[in-house]
């Protein structure tokens, strides 16, 4: 959640509002012009899961995002551990780069520059780290500030809320759930019966991640190795931001008739098809059970081995997801080839949560019922580092814009993936995790990554003043 503040000592009234419920939550700010948003690794500007960026279309997020000023591009490519140019032999339009970066170095790198921003005179940024667990919402339909679980509060303009998979978050293996918003994080409790208490419909959506392997126990002999491109692409337009760097390959090995059988044996211990959870997950990102049932005609399936860093001995098992009990998942990894005698460092799981469906706020995303509060990530019902930055640039900025009575932003669907993400979100009933894709885009021949930056640059400077927003009352100091 990010949000401009004014800290307000000990009170939960502010400026003569009250919030409007008052319950526990877990709050932390993470960075709003750049994701994936540890320690560096949890909160600001740490990594959900697998720190890889880009492929297609996301990509031309990314490209976009940089032009716009935003931080994803620029820390990939300082980060980076391997990078591959996707679709080579199609067209331009779904040639795409992604990159593998390293986990903790990308936190770290991200975590320097929020220090950086917000130390100083003159600094732009003020970090607080807090569970939030209200909002103030004033007579006039407009927010106010948030209130933490300890009594803190906060004043301020406009408030982003980016709580992620946090919202009420179980992640299950097998049958066993647990309150949490991602393995080892406190779920969040208590906004969402704001948001309800506000007017706003919530439903739950599903994502999940793949077991992680101990990379000294796998026979890479027998895999095929995926190593870096070796001529260099950059998701920065800014090559003072290109940093060369030694790279690290990937593997690859596939699934056998053995795992199949394990899943298809199994298939009624997972949440999912066992019917303990009903929530929709991101049907172009399946766990490996879905893959299983939905292509029951293919024998086998493409598993990718990647570092997460150089330092550190996890390997995201690309490819296998899955909500399998944890005994069932160590025979299905060693059912793949080259896994036989792997260690299954952490279990897969999958996590469901609140969402909000984004037709309840603008192309802005400022929602239309309370002014001043703004969504941004997989809180709108979207799914990915990609997706989450580019939203939580437009919503950080909006902000700003709003606490400053400026015209608020938008950007046309015909001129980025940004602008067509929006137009999808906030018009089209979905009721599943979004990721943006090139064939949503009907301009995706001419919105490529090679033009992101002028296409993107233009559309924004041809932006007429949209509206003013409503005058704010002047905040006045709480009660003593
Ligand atoms: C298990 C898992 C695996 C994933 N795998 C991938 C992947 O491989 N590739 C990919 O692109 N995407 C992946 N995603 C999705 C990706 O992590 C998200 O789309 C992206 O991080 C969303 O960004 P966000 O800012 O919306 O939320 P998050 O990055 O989840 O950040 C939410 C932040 O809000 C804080 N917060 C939560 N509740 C509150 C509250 N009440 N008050 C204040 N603060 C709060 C949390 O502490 C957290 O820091 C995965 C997600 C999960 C959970």
């Amino acid at each position: 959640m990010w949000f401009s503040a004014a800290k307000v000592k000990g009170e939960t009234e502010i400026g003569g509002c009250r919030s409007r419920r008052v319950r526990g939550g877990h709050c932390r700010l993470p960075s709003w012009r750049a994701h994936p948003p540890a320690d560096a690794q949890h909160g600001p500007g740490g990594v959900a899961c697998n720190p890889a960026v880009g492929g297609p279309s996301k990509s031309t997020l990314v490209h976009e995002v940089d032009a716009l000023g935003g931080l994803i591009g620029r820390l990939a490519d300082r980060t980076y551990l391997q990078r591959r140019v996707l679709n080579r032999s199609k067209g331009p339009a779904v040639r795409a780069l992604r990159a593998q970066t390293g986990k903790r170095e990308y936190s770290v790198a991200m975590r320097a520059v929020l220090d950086e921003a917000s130390s100083g005179a003159g600094s732009t940024l003020d970090v607080r780290e807090g569970m939030v667990d209200d909002l103030v919402v004033d007579a006039n339909d407009r927010v106010a500030g948030v209130t933490t679980h300890f009594g803190g509060a906060f004043r301020a303009p406009a408030v982003v809320l980016t709580t992620g998979t946090f919202l009420g978050g179980a992640i299950w293996v097998g049958a066993k759930s647990l309150p949490a918003g991602r393995a080892g994080e406190m779920a969040s409790f208590g906004l969402t019966e704001t948001l309800g208490t506000l007017g706003f419909e919530t439903g739950r959506l599903k994502t999940g991640t793949p077991a992680r392997a101990d990379s000294r126990s796998v026979d890479y002999s027998v895999m095929v190795p995926q190593p870096s491109d070796e001529d260099d692409h950059w998701f920065s337009f800014d090559s003072t931001e290109w940093v060369r760097r030694p790279t690290v390959p990937c593997h690859l090995t596939r699934t056998t008739t053995a795992t199949h059988d394990l899943i298809r044996e199994n298939l009624h211990l997972t949440p999912q098809y066992g019917g303990f959870m009903t929530s929709a997950g991101p049907r172009y990102c399946p766990s490996v059970e879905d893959k299983v049932v939905r292509f029951a005609g293919r024998e086998s399936h493409q598993i990718f081995l990647e570092p997460e860093g150089r330092a550190i001995h996890e390997l995201y098992v690309q490819g296998f997801s899955t909500a399998m009990p944890e005994h069932v998942q160590l025979a299905m990894l060693h059912s793949l080839p080259g896994m036989e005698a792997c260690k299954m460092v952490r279990p897969a799981y999958s996590v469901d949560y609140d969402y909000l469906p984004a037709t309840q706020l603008s192309r802005t995303l400022m929602t239309k019922t309370v002014a001043g509060l703004f969504l941004a990530g997989q809180v709108c019902g979207t799914t990915g580092y990609e997706e989450a930055a580019a939203q939580g640039w437009v919503a950080g900025v909006n902000a700003s814009l709003y606490s400053a009575s400026a015209p608020l932003l938008t950007l046309p669907r015909e001129s980025s993936f940004i602008g067509t993400m929006l137009d999808d979100l906030t018009t089209k009933d979905l009721r599943e995790p979004y990721r943006v894709l090139t064939s949503r885009s009907e301009y995706r021949l001419l919105l490529r990554a090679d033009n992101a930056e002028t296409e993107t640059a233009q559309s924004r400077r041809e932006q007429p003043p949209r509206r003013l927003p409503p005058k704010r009352p002047p905040v006045t100091s709480p009660a003593a």
